[in-house]
């Protein structure tokens, strides 16, 4: 079985960003790939001279730009350097609470 097409979705040079957007697409039954983070990474200092891709399946691309426009729209995107998934209800975490806001999870 070959692996699916690939399509671009998103486009950003903060790490952050691309995180949450990937952990938003996971939570809504996407399957993000996430290209050159790494890379990003390693130039180091906040400062990324790689863009960061989304891509997502040929067949997820609408959903997911869908789900871009809804994050932009609505969402500061959080600027920080961990963002996680509760251990409990796997709701992306807000930033800079200890508790989860969606089960109150206590920070694992
Ligand atoms: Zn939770």
């Amino acid at each position: 079985m070959s692996p699916p097409k690939l399509s671009e979705v998103y486009r950003t040079y903060q790490q952050p960003e691309s995180v949450t957007m990937a952990a938003v697409m996971r939570q809504h039954g996407l399957k993000p790939v996430v290209l050159g983070e790494t890379l990003a990474a390693l130039s180091g200092m906040g400062i990324y001279v790689q863009a960061i891709r989304i891509m997502v399946p040929r067949s997820q691309v609408l959903e997911a730009r869908a789900l871009v426009a809804i994050i932009q729209a609505e969402a500061e995107i959080p600027v920080t350097d961990t963002l996680l998934n509760c251990p409990a209800c796997n709701s992306v975490w807000e930033p800079g609470f200890e508790v989860c806001w969606q089960c109150q999870a206590q920070r694992g």
